[in-house]
């Protein structure tokens, strides 16, 4: 490869590095996203300019459908189907190291050895089990897939399939160019990547999306030496351990190992009832007098969820905190981990709201405040404050840390109804004596809270 290619190959992988570090803040976040992009932008046209004139009018062509989809369906998909966006992208990623592995093991260089061709195989491999696990992973969150598909000895077959898979993958190093061979390798891989993906809940998608993400990186790592790319080796390993980390951190939120995510197929659809079952009535309070309790509160701890972000309610969230910050209540944000339905979720739509970064607070770093606060104010979230997660061994969510909501002086919950969580189980805070539910969509009940918070 040219030296000048090669140096502007090592340039948007230092692109990529600067932006990641500074995903890693709130604060840099948004400028994090346009250096990785810009190294994206890099390393796609120097490609071009390096093949030159090779193929010049199917990469163009290419280049410009692919860009056309992802900029008009980024715009238009809401922050709620994002973690499917992401899925499909990611499994887009797989399936292009998986063709780059393809073409190398029909045509291989001369010059390659056997590590090449390993390293092809490993990443198509790879590669591929993350495409169609994707795109089952898509589906299932686009709701076009029932979320259960459990069968007897599901394991073993499971099992077989890679075992099959991994043997053609081996005879395609002793018979590199045979094309029978490589589409029963192709069509295995694909087969197995649907299969380890059909028996995971819905509820665990995000984190098997995030190994997917995790696998694409390493199968790209895998195809950048095959090609003798610095951009998408550097890529690919920081992508990989960076996926790696995030599925390891958000199955440790559940309290849950990895393999338990992959295999146990939890939340493959909604739970019955909870373990026991919930006593008692829900008390309701009208705006007047939740207003009444937030605007005579010393402090307020406000835990948002899943339906803030349905109903788009974190610009009035704020506008309500500033409103009972102006009457002298000390107002704060308590996030979850696995709030929403993906990471990172609330604290996004806090800072698109403007939040200040000072006010929002993790679960570990807030939590031994909620018994001695006033309000506990729950916006749409439910599985992250249920209290069945530190009592009751039956619960599927038993050993997930929660925000303790239910151990404040007070709690209010804005809900639309008896809806459930997403892992499909009662919660007992809804039920509790402290405890007042301000029935209504998210956004809507916080505008009442305001006009009444404005009468104080
Ligand atoms: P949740 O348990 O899904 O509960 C959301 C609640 O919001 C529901 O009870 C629903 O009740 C209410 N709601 C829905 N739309 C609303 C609206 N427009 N206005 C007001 N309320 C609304 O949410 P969560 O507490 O945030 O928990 C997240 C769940 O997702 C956890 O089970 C977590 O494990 C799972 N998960 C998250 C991630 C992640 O990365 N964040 C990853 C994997 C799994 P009504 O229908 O009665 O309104």
């Amino acid at each position: 490869m040219p030296l000048f290619l090669e140096i502007v190959y090592f340039a948007a992988a230092i692109l990529f590095i600067v932006g990641l570090k500074q995903m890693s803040s709130p604060v840099t976040a948004r400028r994090g996203i346009v250096w990785a992009g810009l190294g994206m932008v890099v390393a796609v046209l120097v490609t071009a300019v390096g093949l030159w004139p090779a193929n010049f009018v199917l990469m163009t062509l290419a280049l410009l459908i692919g860009g056309a989809i992802a900029w008009s369906t980024s715009r238009v998909v809401p922050m709620t189907a994002m973690p499917q966006m992401v899925a499909l992208y990611n499994g887009m990623g797989g399936g292009s190291a998986a063709c780059i592995a393809a073409l190398e093991l029909l045509h291989p260089e001369a010059e390659h050895g056997l590590t090449v061709l390993a390293l092809a195989v490993l990443g198509g491999l790879i590669g591929t089990v993350s495409f169609s696990g994707s795109l089952v992973a898509f589906a299932k969150l686009q709701g076009w897939l029932d979320r259960s598909f459990v069968f007897p000895l599901q394991q073993l077959v499971n099992f077989g399939l890679f075992t099959l898979t991994f043997l053609a993958g081996i005879g395609l190093l002793v018979y590199p160019q045979s094309e029978a061979l490589l589409l029963i390798f192709f069509l295995l891989a694909l087969a197995y990547g649907v299969m380890m993906t059909l028996p995971i809940g819905g509820a665990d998608m995000p984190v098997v999306i995030s190994l997917y993400n995790a696998l694409t990186g390493l199968a790209v790592g895998f195809e950048g030496f095959v090609l003798d790319n610095a951009a998408m080796i550097i890529a690919g390993t920081v992508v990989g351990a960076a996926g790696s980390l995030l599925t390891q951190l958000m199955a440790r939120a559940m309290n849950r190992s990895l393999g338990n995510v992959l295999f146990s197929a939890f939340g493959a659809g909604p739970q019955e009832e909870g373990a026991a079952g919930e006593e008692g009535e829900m008390k309701e309070i009208g705006p007047v007098d939740a207003a009444a309790m937030l605007a005579y509160a010393a402090d307020v701890i406000v835990i948002p969820g899943y339906g803030m972000a349905v109903g788009q309610a974190q610009h009035k969230v704020w506008e309500l905190t500033e409103l009972l910050e102006a009457a002298g209540v000390k107002v704060r944000f308590a996030i979850h981990p696995v709030a929403g339905r993906m990471p990172g979720h609330m604290n996004v739509l806090l800072a698109e709201a403007g939040v200040p970064y000072d006010k929002i607070y993790d679960l570990e770093d807030i939590n031994a405040d909620l018994p001695h606060t006033d309000v506990a104010l729950v916006i749409g979230a439910n599985d992250v404050v249920n209290p069945a997660a530190r009592t009751e061994r039956a619960s599927p969510i038993y050993g997930m840390p929660i925000l303790d909501a239910d151990r404040a002086r007070n709690c209010i919950v804005i809900k639309r109804g008896r809806g459930k969580g997403f892992s499909g189980i009662e919660n007992g805070l809804f039920y509790a004596d402290n405890t007042r539910l301000l029935f209504g969509d998210g956004q809507q009940a916080v505008a009442r809270l305001i006009q009444e918070v404005k009468r104080f």
